[in-house]
């Protein structure tokens, strides 16, 4: 995937060790991340020993620069405390995208949440998409309203901010450096595996791209279904991997990234608490964001596969009886009654 943008410039011109040190200060009241960069300043020489956003060395007036504006791109938490959440997490296709429905992402959803982003109430799109992808199905719905954030390939963060999606670096490296470890352990096995797929499949795309060393497009559910399997059995070895799947669509990739992780990231990093999360989806990659001790409401519209619609059920929340962003959309209006 090409890179969505660079780190927004920021004007951070080395000043005495004493200047810096006063403007780290200030916002050492503020959140934890910017606690952190304290922490590693050394007051006399106004250097830090090391770089504690990314875990290289680095030196000092980079890592303000890149920490301030890091914090003030997640911002504060302004949700209303007379709405029940602060923050909403939605899958994209099948939850609040329909390509062939008219319109694609229907009105009342769109309606909705403009009118709780404008009482600060924070809108995440979190999708197994590409962005490329998913700008395109975006700009396609002609949406009158903007994600403050997006959860993309079910793992990486990115952030609205002046105009544009910025990435959360430290976050995206993370999960980019473990990924690359943990595809490197299975690599020699991957080969191995892709031959049963074609062998007991065929027909079956199989592949490798940017994000996963193979990728499953299954002809059907019932063939998916044993291919998931098959790839389970095969995880038990490696406690770090997981198989994802939507629909027919599969791939590899790392436990600990997924949209439940990536959801609590954002959700840690605006110091909102589980129980002020909506959450909604409705396919098996969802599933890990569709837990009560990630989001206190959980939702599925009535489209959602049956596992999905268990398992909301099971932790408490509600399966709506209309399909797509209607679903979500009467499932937020319910909270709101
Ligand atoms: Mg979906």
């Amino acid at each position: 995937m090409p890179p969505i943008e660079a780190r927004p410039k920021g004007s951070r011109s080395p000043r005495s060790a004493e200047e810096r040190a006063i403007t780290v200060g200030v916002s050492d009241a503020r959140l934890g991340f910017i606690k952190a960069l304290v922490i590693a300043v050394n007051r006399e020489t106004g250097e830090a020993s090391f770089d504690p956003l990314t875990g290289r060395g680095s030196n000092f007036c980079d890592s303000v620069g890149f920490g301030l504006l890091e914090w003030s791109d997640w911002g504060k938490r302004t949700g209303s405390m007379d709405l029940p959440f602060d923050l909403i997490s939605t899958d994209f296709d099948g939850t609040i995208f329909e390509e062939f429905e008219t319109p694609s992402i229907a009105h009342e959803f769109e309606r909705r949440i403009a009118w709780l982003q404008e009482r600060g109430v924070k809108w995440v799109i979190n999708t197994g998409r590409s962005y490329d992808s998913l700008m395109l199905s975006l700009e396609q719905a002609d949406l009158s309203v903007t994600p403050n954030y997006l959860v993309l390939v079910e793992r990486e963060i990115h952030i609205w901010k002046n105009g544009r999606f910025a990435g959360h670096d430290v976050w995206n490296e993370q999960c980019e450096d473990k990924h690359a470890s943990l595809f490197e352990l299975i690599r020699m096995d991957v080969r191995e595996l892709s031959e049963w797929v074609r062998a007991t499949f065929p027909g079956t795309h199989v592949y490798s791209d940017a994000h996963s060393p193979m990728c499953v497009t299954a002809r059907c559910n019932e063939e998916s279904d044993a291919i998931q399997i098959r790839m389970q059995e095969y995880c038990e070895t490696h406690p770090e991997l997981v198989w994802v799947r939507n629909d027919v669509h599969s791939r590899f990739s790392h436990i600990e990234f997924s949209k439940g992780t990536a959801l609590r990231e954002i959700a840690e990093r605006l110091d909102i608490p589980a129980e002020r999360i909506f959450a909604a989806g409705d396919e098996l990659n969802d599933l890990p964001m569709l837990r009560a001790d990630v989001a206190g409401f959980l939702a599925a519209p009535a489209n959602a596969v049956p596992e999905v619609r268990e398992q909301v059920e099971s932790e408490g929340g509600y399966v709506a009886t209309r399909s797509f962003a209607a679903g979500v959309d009467e499932a937020i209006g319910r909270l709101l009654e």
